[in-house]
């Protein structure tokens, strides 16, 4: 397996390093669970992508979707790299622009904005993704209230079908997502009689963790003819985003994840020949998120017991609390033992949360080398969906984050305490 790691993760004497750093005394150091970002990771995700891209477009701008993970820290290196924001709230809009983030380079997506959202987003001068007729006449007096005029691009929803988990797949004719490809026109049409209302672009985003070219490929075929229809009725596009969605092999041994110059090769040529064919040169936008931060963190996680019973489980102090996906998608990350990274692996573990549920597995039947209570855990690719979907069931305060850069270490989050569990709580005034 460690032959499989990326390049940020090494082994040597015995135990797991990232970006050169300890992962056992950084374990010791900051306690456990603990995320740890390798900053350089992220930049270097960053560049790659937008560079496969660049390299065959001159126009071509990355929007880095936050909700991936959106620890000001890393959002501050995205921003210094020249990365946008695609943003899904008011919440990860404002994070967006503490991050030094301009607005120019912000979409405000989302199928259910709030007013509150569509004021603030007017304020800033953001461009918004429209999800629906009824969204694009409330941000229309939303505009005309502020005095400004809001540029728009409507969410397509292409329905296709896309292999990867139904709960992640946004671009089924089912999902919530999105304006049916076939009332494009008409609600373009629509948005240029509104009187604060500018259309300067198309968006769509078909899904996650999406492992398998063709569907990309055909998204920018049907974004290119709607491209073409738009056109010819007048609107002038100044973007077309065709969303984020690139998959990571969260399994090096059996998962084979297209890198992004397989992705830029697969799309490129449907983009350039259908904008070719329009007669126009609109920036190509792209947005993702688990290809930039997922590979970039570990969860580090000690093990508090070891259970022989029908299988054999490894109780561990983080679990769906602190890492959804496996719960949720029934997700694989690997797992390593950081202080036994060189050891055999021989016998078979189940990975158990400290969550009172049964769902609360972290991995499930992995062999690792011989496991005792004290050991530590690293759960990989956790920097996409994993801080960013934590919640404090049970009562956990949520761990700290640690991001290490060259030499340096530091805390990115502070660890929660009990206090921050209490500490929005209001006592009514009878008890
Ligand atoms: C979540 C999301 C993305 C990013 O998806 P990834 O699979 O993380 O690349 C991009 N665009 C929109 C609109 C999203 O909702």
């Amino acid at each position: 397996m460690t032959s499989l790691l990326p390049p940020h993760l090494t082994v040597k004497d015995g135990h797991l390093h990232i970006s050169g750093h300890d992962c056992v005394a950084l374990a010791e150091e900051y306690g456990t669970p603990l995320y740890v970002t390798a900053e350089d990771r992220i930049r270097e995700n960053y560049t790659r992508i937008h560079r496969a891209l660049a390299d065959r477009y001159h126009r071509v701008r990355v929007l880095y979707a936050a909700k991936a993970n959106g620890n000001l820290a890393v959002l501050r290196a995205l921003a210094e790299e020249g990365a946008g924001a695609d943003v899904f709230s008011s919440g990860e809009l404002g994070l967006a622009l503490e991050a030094g983030m301009p607005a120019e380079r912000l979409l405000f997506n989302g199928s259910s904005k709030s007013p509150e959202d569509l004021r603030l987003a007017v304020e800033h001068g953001v461009t918004v993704s429209v999800d629906s007729i009824d969204e694009l006449h409330q941000l229309d007096s939303a505009a005309r209230a502020g005095g400004r005029v809001a540029e728009i691009a409507f969410r397509v929803n292409p329905a296709l079908e896309v292999p990867t988990h139904p709960k992640i797949a946004t671009g089924l004719k089912t999902t919530k997502f999105g304006i049916p490809a076939d009332e494009i026109a008409a609600a373009y049409r629509e948005a240029l009689a509104c009187s604060n209302i500018s259309p300067v672009g198309i968006h769509c985003h078909i899904g996650s963790q999406i492992l398998d070219l063709e569907p990309f490929a055909r998204a920018a075929g049907v974004m290119v003819s709607l491209a073409a229809e738009l056109t010819d009725m007048g609107v002038t596009l100044r973007f077309i985003d065709l969303g984020g969605g690139l998959g990571i092999p969260y399994n090096r041994r059996t998962e084979h994840a297209p890198t992004p110059e397989d992705y830029a090769a697969a799309v490129m040529p449907v983009f350039l020949d259908g904008i070719r064919e329009c007669g126009i040169e609109p920036e190509l936008w792209a947005e993702p998120g688990r290809y930039v931060t997922a590979d970039s963190t570990i969860l580090l996680t000690r093990a508090n017991s070891v259970k022989k019973a029908y299988k054999t489980f490894v109780n561990v102090d983080a679990g769906f609390n602190l890492l959804a996906r496996p719960a949720m998608y029934n997700s694989y990350h690997e797992v390593l033992v950081a202080n036994k990274a060189d050891a055999e692996a021989s016998e078979e573990y189940t990975i158990a949360g400290p969550v009172c549920e049964t769902g609360d597995l972290l991995a499930k039947d992995r062999l690792l080398p011989p496991v005792s209570a004290g050991d530590i855990l690293a759960v990989l690719d956790t920097g996409a969906y994993g801080f960013a979907m934590s919640s404090h069931y049970n009562s956990r305060p949520r761990c700290p984050e640690v991001v290490v850069k060259g030499e340096t270490v530091a805390l990115m989050r502070r660890g929660e305490t009990l206090d921050d569990l209490t500490g929005t709580m209001v006592r009514p005034p009878w008890q």
